[in-house]
C-alpha cells in the first residue's frame, strides 16, 4: 500500500504579512517541484488569503492552524470552517498540543471540531500524542487510543479515511528533542493498529500518520524511513524555506521517491 507523503508546515502564531508571502512562494515552489509529496503550508488565519494568492497554481496545500466547530454566529475570536475554506483552504489542524495543553481544548470539542471539519469540506489534520509524564508513566498507549478514538467518534468509513493524523508527542514539540525513529514507528504502528480494530485494515492501510516534533533536516530521513510513517508536521524548521526544502527532499529520499 502505497500512501503519498505528506509534509506540512506549522507556522504558529510566527510571521509579518511579508515573511509569510515570502515562505509561501518558497513552499509554492518545493511542492510544484516535488510531485511525489503533498506539500502544505499552515500559516496564521490573518494571513491565509496572502499566502493562497502566492501559491496561487501550484500544489501547494495551504491550512488552517485551528477552527471552531460552529459554521457562524456569536463566537468572538474564533474562525469558522466555511470561512477557511472561503479563504482557499484544502485542511486544517485540529487538536494540536497546544490547542490541547495551552487553551484547554478537550476531547469532546475537538471531536465536534473533526466533524465540522468535514461539514465544510476541509481535510483535517488530528494531532494526537502524549505528554512527557504520560509517557514515563507508560501511559502512551492510553492517551494516544483516547486521542484517536474520541476524535474519529461517529466519523463513517469514507470520512475517516481521509482524516490526516500527527503523531506529535508534547515532549518532543518545540523542545528540539526528538522521539527517535524507533519509539515513532512504534506509537504509529500502535495508530494503523487501533484504526484496524475501529474500521478495518484496508482504511488503516490507506490512513496516513504523519510524525511531528522537532523534524529538522537532521532528522527526517530516518523518521520518514519508517514503514508507518507518511510524513511530518513541522512547526520551527517550517519557517526557514531552506530546512523545510531539505526534510521535504529527505522525506522523499527516505521512501525511495
Ligand atoms: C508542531 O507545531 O506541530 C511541531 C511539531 O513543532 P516543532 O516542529 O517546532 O516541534
Amino acid at each position: 500500500m502505497s500512501r503519498t507523503l505528506f509534509i506540512c508546515g506549522n507556522w504558529k502564531m510566527n510571521t509579518t504579512r511579508a515573511e509569510a508571502v515570502a515562505l509561501a512562494e518558497g513552499a509554492a515552489r518545493l511542492a510544484a517541484e516535488t510531485p511525489a509529496v503533498e506539500v502544505g503550508a499552515c500559516p496564521p488565519a490573518c494571513y491565509i488569503e496572502a499566502v493562497v494568492a502566492a501559491a496561487k497554481g501550484s500544489p501547494l496545500v495551504v491550512g488552517g492552524q485551528n477552527m471552531y466547530f460552529e459554521p457562524k454566529g456569536a463566537f468572538t475570536g474564533e474562525i469558522a470552517g466555511p470561512m477557511l475554506m472561503d479563504l482557499g483552504c484544502m485542511c486544517v489542524i485540529l487538536g494540536h498540543s497546544e490547542r490541547r495543553h495551552v487553551f484547554g481544548e478537550a476531547d469532546d470539542l475537538i471531536a465536534r471540531k473533526v466533524k465540522a471539519a468535514f461539514e465544510a469540506g476541509l481535510q483535517p489534520i488530528l494531532c494526537v500524542g502524549e505528554l512527557l509524564d504520560e509517557r514515563k508513566a507508560g501511559r502512551t498507549e492510553t492517551v494516544v487510543r483516547r486521542h484517536v478514538t474520541s476524535g474519529f467518534e461517529g466519523l463513517a468509513k469514507q470520512q475517516a479515511v481521509q482524516v490526516v493524523i500527527a503523531y506529535e508527542p508534547v515532549w518532543a514539540i518545540g523542545t528540539g528533542e526528538t522521539a527517535t525513529p524507533d519509539q515513532a514507528q512504534e506509537v504509529h504502528a500502535f495508530i494503523r493498529g487501533l484504526l484496524t480494530e475501529m474500521y478495518d485494515a484496508d482504511l488503516a492501510q490507506t490512513v496516513r500518520i504523519q510524525y511531528g516534533g522537532s523534524v529538522k533536516p537532521e532528522n527526517a530521513h530516518d523518521l520518514m524511513a519508517q514503514a508507518d510513517i507518511d510524513g511530518a508536521l513541522v512547526g520551527g524548521a517550517s519557517l526557514k524555506t531552506d530546512a523545510f526544502a531539505t526534510i521535504v527532499a529527505e522525506g522523499a529520499k527516505a521512501k525511495g521517491q
